[in-house]
């Protein structure tokens, strides 16, 4: 049996405000009170896994051990199929600028760019087809822990369209749909996410009645 959220306070393994919004919004119908890592001073470990789901435990253990609470991290990315499954847990690296290509910082079109070259480069034929993930890690201080695995599918076009989400949204269009995740608004694309997806796991297994 899965261990299940008591009434304690859950720790979001985050440093970003953005997320914890977000996260908090979710979870707030199911009367769990979340604090953010970074606003208990927690530091920020090294994402050293080669896995989604690496990566997540990585960030939920350290903060519930520091913590003594109850903590959720979350890792994501894009992966290519043609690119055998890159940028994938290096998707934000892909992003950030080198040295020689501008100002410290992520540059998110130049990471499409990047993706596209690389499928450019294996011609006309390539396949386009990629896929978002989402992995919610949550762990206890006592080592237990739960995992819930998001995907959504969808294909890559070129040039990026649409002005709103963040990061890939511009070039990524879902399966059963002609609009980047980009062009569509946020309420239609929080509902079919692979973020979504991982939450209605989460939820089902640690909230249902
Ligand atoms: P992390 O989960 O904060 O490590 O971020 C992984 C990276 O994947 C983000 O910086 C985004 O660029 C990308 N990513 C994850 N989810 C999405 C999404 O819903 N849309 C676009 N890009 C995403």
């Amino acid at each position: 049996m899965t261990r299940r959220l008591g009434a304690e306070t859950l720790v979001i393994a985050t440093h970003n405000a953005g997320k914890l919004k977000e996260i908090g919004a979710l979870l707030d119908p199911y009367g769990v009170q979340c604090i953010s890592a970074g606003s208990l001073g927690l530091p920020e470990p090294a994402e050293t896994g080669t896995t989604f789901v690496a990566n997540a435990l990585i960030k939920a253990r350290a903060a519930a051990q520091a913590s003594g609470l109850p903590a959720l991290a979350d890792d994501s990315g894009l992966s290519v199929t043609a690119l055998d499954g890159r940028p994938g847990v290096y998707t934000a690296d892909w992003a950030e600028r080198q040295w020689f290509e501008g100002p410290p910082g992520r540059d998110w079109y130049m990471a499409m760019g990047k993706v596209e070259g690389q499928l450019v480069a294996l011609g006309e034929e390539a396949d386009r087809s990629c896929w978002f993930s989402c992995v919610l890690a949550i762990a206890w201080p006592d080592g237990e822990q739960a995992v819930y695995e998001g995907r959504a599918d969808g294909t890559l076009t070129w040039p990026p369209r649409g002005t709103m989400g963040f990061g890939y949204d511009p070039v990524f269009v879902p399966v059963g749909d002609t609009r980047t995740y980009a062009e569509l608004d946020p309420a239609q694309k929080h509902a079919i996410s692979h973020r979504a997806d991982a939450f209605a796991k989460l939820v089902a297994e640690q909230f249902a009645a």
